[in-house]
Order: structure tokens, then C-alpha cells, then sequence
């Protein structure tokens, strides 16, 4: 029985972790719950899946959780209860589900008490790659991607060498605007971001998705989890969302994972590895299927992806720098403070005007992270 704690269990990926969990239940005892302030969600997962421990980070809403429900539960509050709850002896695997770069400081705590980490969450890596990972490394902490084509290339990997790697195919559905001609852009309404047409996910990723700035926090994420020169990693655009990513080897071969677009394949992956458990999700239907497309990304049309590859090759604190000014703006945008195109356009300017530093520790990125933040506040008005 693995005991799992998770961060953000009223979010997307939360419930559909819960959802693995229940239906796994011989498997999986959730130990531990948090959500940021939806307490009523949180009460109904702590009927159903009575937690030990959980965490809420806002301290009214923690304030009121407590008072109704007793000692039943232990309430842990604001980032404290964060740290206390992930390094907490009794659990096995902590799910990173909560979005932004919220996730950095709890991460790196769970790392230091050694645990499993399922890592949905890719702003914490794509800001703090190198530490993250040497860290890891140092406490014996297994990083488990979750987020479907970083599962996909370490299923692919299939425990082969990185050096035996030629390339990655990062495969991306395109996004909503995949087909929209560039001048429609300025006029590209919230509503319509929203409505992405292969996955539901949160507001955030949303909004990634369709800047594509998405793939290329994963672009990041997949340098930091697997040791890739940025060079190696291909954007490729493929609409129907079932090859998840592709690694061709040093002899040509190419490797690829394929399963339907649900969130939960990867999330049991993640939780269950090494093992492959029996589940009731569709697979593919290879006889109902008729084509598969691919096509290369227009990164003219979609900036956001050549901005990430310029702070993949810059790396220091550039990807904390983009990252934080891509908070900003999306925030923004999902505000109606900006426009759509706004969104890149503030990127570009706040990393152009970032004095990076080369090999930065956790105080020099958390300090680019809140200097990002601030000069993209002044841009996005
Ligand atoms: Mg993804």
C-alpha cells in the first residue's frame, strides 16, 4: 500500500488523482490532502477519503475548516502547513498538482525528506531545473513526471542511456489557434482561449496551451528531467493527441508511447511505477482510427515557443525570469487587463531587460523570480 499525499487536490489534475486512487483503492491510501482555499471540496474528499493530514493554504478558510471539524483531522495552514505536510514520515509519494511557481519551495522540502514526487507541476522545474535535479539526486528522491509527454519520453527511454538519445519528438496539439491566421490573433476573445479542444485543464495551462508557451515550459522540463541539450528536443504538432512524445536513438530507432488523452493514464503511471496495474480506461481503437498528422510548429505565429528556447539556451536565472513574466501576463490576460498578443510581447521585453546570472542558487532565482514579476506588472498596466 503506497501512502499519498497531495498538493492541490481540488484542481484538475487533484481530482483526477483522486479518481486513480479510488478506483485502485487496494493500492493507494491518501494520507494527506491540500487545496488552496476551496474548503467545501476539501470536505467532501475528506468524507470520502479520510485524509490524516491536510493543509489549506489560506489561513481564513483554514481558520473556519477547523472549527468545523474538530480533532477529527489534523488542519495544517498557509506554506508552514505545506513543508510540515510533505515531509510528514508516514507518506510514500507526494502528487505535485498545484500550479505556478508556488510549487518550488514545498518541492524542494520534499526532496530534502527523500520522497517520491509525481511532478505535474512544471513552472518548479522549469525554474529551478539544475537545483531541483541535484537535490534529487543528493537525498534519493525519485522525480516522476506526470504531465503526459514527459511520461511519455521516460516510458520511451525505457531505461536506455540519455547519451544513447539522438532526439525528442515533444508532441503538442497545436492549441486552439493552431489554424487561425496570425492577423485574427489581436482579436482572439478570453471565451475562446478557454475552449481548448483536446483537454480539459485548468485556466493557466489553458491559456499555455494556446500561446504554446505550454510546450515550451515543457521544452524546459525536458532538458531539466532527462539531461537533453536543447537541440535535441523537436516541437512537433500532432492534432490527435495520442502519441504522447517519441525518442529516436543514436541507430535511428524511434520509441514513442501512445494511449487516449486522459490525464489519469499518466497520473496511475506515475503513482503505481514500477508496476503497470489493471485499470478500466479506454485505450486506443486502432481499427476505428484512420490517420494520424503531423506538422512542424510556426514559431512566428506562436513567439512564445522561440522565447523558450532562447532561455533553454541561456539557462541561469532566464527560465525563472520567463516563467514569472508568463505568470504575470497570463494572469492578466485571464483578468481582461491585456490582450492576447500582450502576452509574448511582455515575456519577450522583461527577459531582454534581465541581467541573467549563470549559475544561480535558490535565493538568486526566488530574487529574478519576484524581479520578473514586478517589471511585468508595470507592463501589463
Ligand atoms: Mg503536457
Amino acid at each position: 500500500m503506497k501512502r499519498i499525499a497531495i498538493l492541490g487536490s481540488s484542481g484538475s489534475i487533484g481530482q483526477s488523482t483522486l479518481s486513480v486512487i479510488r478506483s485502485l483503492p487496494r493500492q493507494f491510501k491518501v494520507e494527506a490532502l491540500s487545496v488552496n482555499s476551496d474548503i467545501v471540496k476539501l470536505r467532501q474528499q475528506i468524507e470520502e477519503f479520510k485524509p490524516r493530514l491536510v493543509c489549506v493554504r489560506d489561513g481564513q478558510a483554514a481558520c473556519k475548516l477547523r472549527s468545523d471539524l474538530g480533532s477529527s483531522v489534523k488542519v495544517l495552514c498557509a506554506e508552514e502547513g505545506l513543508h510540515e505536510m510533505v515531509k510528514d514520515r508516514q507518506i510514500d509519494l507526494v502528487m505535485f498538482a498545484i500550479s505556478g511557481s508556488a510549487a518550488l519551495n514545498p518541492l524542494i522540502s520534499a526532496i530534502r525528506s527523500g520522497k517520491d514526487i509525481a511532478l505535474a507541476n512544471k513552472e518548479a522545474l522549469v525554474m529551478a531545473g539544475p537545483l531541483v535535479m541535484r537535490l534529487a539526486k543528493k537525498y534519493k528522491a525519485r522525480v516522476l513526471p506526470v504531465d503526459s509527454e514527459q511520461s511519455a519520453i521516460w516510458q520511451s527511454l525505457g531505461g536506455f542511456r540519455h547519451s544513447d538519445v539522438r532526439k525528442v519528438y515533444l508532441t503538442a496539439s497545436g492549441g486552439p489557434f493552431r489554424n487561425l491566421p496570425a492577423s485574427k490573433f489581436k482579436k482572439v476573445s478570453l471565451e475562446h482561449v478557454l475552449r481548448h479542444p483536446r483537454w480539459k485543464m485548468g485556466r493557466k495551462i489553458t491559456v499555455d496551451s494556446a500561446t504554446l508557451m505550454n510546450k515550451g515550459l515543457e521544452v524546459l522540463e525536458t532538458m531539466f528531467l532527462f539531461s537533453l541539450r536543447p537541440e535535441k528536443i523537436k516541437v512537433l504538432i500532432h492534432p490527435e493527441a495520442l502519441i504522447h512524445s517519441m525518442v529516436e536513438f543514436n541507430d535511428g530507432v524511434i520509441m514513442a508511447q501512445l494511449s487516449a488523452a486522459d490525464m489519469r493514464i499518466p497520473i496511475q503511471y506515475a503513482l503505481s511505477y514500477p508496476q503497470r496495474l489493471v485499470n478500466s480506461l479506454e485505450g486506443i481503437d486502432f481499427y476505428r482510427l484512420s490517420e494520424l498528422h503531423f506538422e512542424k510548429p510556426d514559431s512566428d505565429k506562436f513567439p512564445c515557443l522561440k522565447l523558450a528556447y532562447r532561455a533553454a539556451e541561456d539557462l541561469g536565472t532566464m527560465p525563472a525570469v520567463l516563467n514569472a513574466a508568463n505568470e504575470v501576463s497570463v494572469h492578466s490576460f485571464l483578468n481582461k487587463r491585456i490582450d492576447f498578443l500582450s502576452i509574448p510581447e511582455i515575456v519577450e521585453k522583461v527577459m531582454r531587460r534581465h541581467r541573467r546570472i549563470a549559475d544561480p542558487d535558490l535565493t538568486q532565482i526566488m530574487a529574478a523570480d519576484a524581479w520578473a514579476r514586478e517589471e511585468a506588472v508595470c507592463l501589463a498596466g
